[in-house]
């Protein structure tokens, strides 16, 4: 009887758990599609030039997102995804990502310019730079024109990152061939340092006293018997 009731009450709370499961992801796919929407609105009022694409895409996402309301547990959960994922897409989420991109590639072309250390890493800093700058202005162009429909938008968006990933990756490689030189430079002025401290360590043991090894006496570095006992200097020290 009591092991009875023990399955009983595991039953219970798995069914508990499970339907917490579900009403937890209808609830975090509706909030995702709540915070997509006014994702999306605010990159219509940022590109006004893709407000079409935009609109055809918020229609297609919706027509998705009605859908789920006829339907239960799984099944409901899944329509609600695929509306979030149809919103967010393509070009959407290029929109939403591109800015953060222009504006790693408007740092990093600052500092690439400034951190080159040498004649040769300034010329490549400088070509990269402007490089970078032309692709800033031809994207912030692109976007500015936009879109008249969905396909249109997603090719101009990939078009874009193509173009910004190129000059980022050019700016990168100036920076990292920058910093291999000055790496270069710090190890070579430290193994100088090195080799100049031995130098002198190995003079100052040359002319440093030396320790009789009988009486334990320190003798002047020029003399050759122990200056106390007579012993000769070992053969070691000299
Ligand atoms: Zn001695």
């Amino acid at each position: 009887m009591l092991r009875l009731k023990h399955i009983l009450s595991t039953l219970l709370m798995v069914i508990v758990l499970l339907a917490a499961a579900c009403s937890k992801s209808v609830e975090g796919e509706s909030k995702k599609w709540a915070a997509n929407q006014t994702t999306v609105t605010t990159l219509a009022a940022q590109y006004p030039g893709f407000k079409d694409a935009i609109e055809a895409r918020k229609q297609r996402a919706q027509k998705l997102f009605d859908e789920a309301a006829n339907l239960d547990g799984e099944q409901k959960i899944e329509k609600l995804s695929s509306a979030n994922t149809t919103l967010m897409q393509g070009f959407v989420g290029d929109l939403n990502r591109i800015d953060s991109k222009l504006k790693k590639l408007r740092e990093s072309r600052v500092e690439a310019a400034s951190q080159a250390g040498d004649k040769s890493s300034r010329l490549g800093a400088k070509v990269a730079a402007q490089d970078a700058q032309k692709t800033v202005e031809r994207v912030e162009k692109l976007l500015k024109t936009g879109a008249k429909d969905e396909a249109s938008a997603d090719a101009i968006l990939k078009k874009a990152n193509s173009d910004i990933k190129t000059a980022q990756a050019a700016v990168d490689k100036v920076m990292a061939v920058d910093k291999k030189k000055q790496d270069q430079k710090a190890a070579d002025k430290k193994a100088a340092t090195d080799t100049k401290a031995k130098e002198k360590a190995d003079a100052d043991a040359k002319t440093a006293p030396w320790t009789c090894e009988y009486c334990k006496g320190s003798n002047p570095h020029t003399e050759n018997k122990c200056t106390s006992c007579g012993a000769p200097r070992p053969k070691a020290a000299k």
